[in-house]
């Protein structure tokens, strides 16, 4: 076979890629019609085709580029390290400096007490850690039927069938035989679709009291825990009233239900704090991370535990583990990458200065005629399409449908947005510079544009 490079024309590149290379969240005979793009390189919040076009990816990738592409340190950090100590495992009494440092960083980064780190390779494997965590904690204090952990409809969590299952994407479920049992879900505090002509306040609240309904019918001898995003992120961006999560606070702490925030799209600086529990004053027990850990430059996860819940799980061998649990590459990569965001003070700037000039820009698409809410809390945000401002509805053929047109539309016009539904998601990098933003929204405009005569 010809040596593969990015110097290949497009089309056999493509032509490979269908034939050999199955791809995630894909209908892989769509692909092998249609042709993947194939990105080559990234600068910043920069995106490069394989035809060389510019693309804005106000994704940051999957949610996770918040350094923004291209930063050499932490390429040499994954050098240095693999030149050193390229593998060693954390199983058996035995540790490394990378994850000693990663860990005892993390300490001091998160809030409250939460100080101690279980490392995985990914958000959906830090899920699967939770849910055998939780458990096991509940079994070690005498109280093994404690087991139930109730999410909500729409949250997302991860692929594997653990996180899956904690998820509640329906088509997700319907694959596979999902939820694994002892998986309760409960309604998503969103108020745009589904909150009637309640307030948001009102229906934030209700929504919330609904994890007290589900404690009070399932027995709250049986429930181990309550597993929520700050703000959904994969469900279309839903930011809850602010009623809801001092009241799912209340909650938890009335029945001793563990609280686990899922920070894997929040943590590090996505919503204007370096945690989304932050944002929203969550003082959870456990909580997921991932992204914007390592900015995406190396696959590692984690569950951060607070001094309550390491103290009961210190005293019993948790019989659990990753080959790749505190991988010391990705541990470095990580380190370089809290370091950068830390010295540059790029989650305090992302937060005052780049959030509310967003926002300004971002808040302006709510005039478009095919817009019905454009919201934002820090850096991520999302504007729902819909045909009739007034009622909120939604498209009515395929929910999908409009959101599809919006997303090819985006990327004609060299920018990438994410659609779930009807909604229309953002999260780009947090060192988008003010005319990056400018130039963002002038290219989601165009974008709604074309849609809304498309679809009209
Ligand atoms: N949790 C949340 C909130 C996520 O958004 C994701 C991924 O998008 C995950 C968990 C799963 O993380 P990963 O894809 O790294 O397994």
């Amino acid at each position: 076979m010809n040596m593969i490079s990015n110097h290949m024309p497009t089309a056999e590149l493509q032509a490979l890629d269908a034939a050999h290379h199955m791809h995630p969240f894909t209908t892989n005979n769509e692909l092998a019609e249609k042709g993947a793009r194939v990105i080559t390189r990234a600068k910043g919040v920069t995106l490069t085709d394989s035809e060389g076009n510019d693309i804005l990816d106000a994704m940051a990738g999957l949610w996770c580029v918040n350094l923004g592409y291209g930063r050499p340190e932490l390429a040499e950090a994954a050098m240095r390290q693999m030149q050193e100590l390229p593998y060693y495992n954390t199983f058996f009494m035995t540790t490394h400096v990378p994850a000693i440092a990663l860990s005892a960083k993390l300490a001091e980064l998160a809030p409250g007490n939460l100080n101690h780190t279980f490392f995985a390779g990914s958000g959906s494997e830090a899920n699967d850690t939770n849910i055998r965590m939780v458990r096991t904690y509940w079994a070690e204090l005498g109280k093994p039927e404690k087991k139930v952990i109730i999410a909500r409809h729409n949250g997302y969590h991860g692929s594997s069938v653990g996180s899956a299952s904690l998820g509640g994407m329906k088509p997700m479920h319907a694959q596979g035989g999902l939820p694994i049992p002892d998986m309760h879900h409960i309604g998503q505090p969103y108020w745009y679709g589904e909150g009637g002509d309640k307030s948001p306040e009102e229906f934030g609240l209700e929504r919330a009291q609904e994890l007290e309904a589900a404690i009070n019918e399932l027995g709250e001898d049986r429930v181990a825990a309550f597993i929520a995003e700050p703000i959904q992120g994969a469900g279309g961006v839903i930011i809850p009233p602010s009623t809801y999560w001092p009241e799912i606070q209340r909650i938890c702490e009335k029945y001793e239900i563990l609280l686990i925030a899922d920070e894997v799209i929040c943590g590090f600086g996505r919503t204007g704090n370096w945690f989304g529990s932050q944002t929203f004053g969550i003082r959870p027990d456990i909580m997921t991370i991932a992204k914007g850990l390592s900015s995406g430059y190396a696959p590692i996860g984690g569950s951060i535990v607070s001094d309550e819940v390491a103290k009961v799980m210190d005293a019993c061998e948790f019989v659990h583990g990753y080959t790749y649990s505190g991988h010391p590459v990705a541990c470095a990569v990580a380190l370089e990458n809290l370091r950068i965001l830390e010295e540059e003070k790029i989650v305090e700037k992302a937060g005052a200065e780049t959030a509310p000039y967003l926002k300004e820009k971002w808040q302006g698409l709510a005039d478009h005629p095919l817009v019905g809410e454009a919201v934002i809390e820090g850096l991520m945000g999302s504007i729902a399409l819909t045909p009739d401002k007034a009622s909120r509805a939604a498209f009515a053929a395929d929910a999908g449908t409009a959101g599809y047109v919006v997303r090819e539309a985006c990327f004609a016009n060299s920018l990438v947005m994410r659609h779930t539904g009807d909604r229309m998601v953002i999260s780009p990098p947090l060192v988008i510079t003010k005319s990056e933003v400018d130039t963002l929204v002038e290219r989601a405009w165009r974008a709604l544009d074309f849609a809304h005569k498309k679809l009209s």
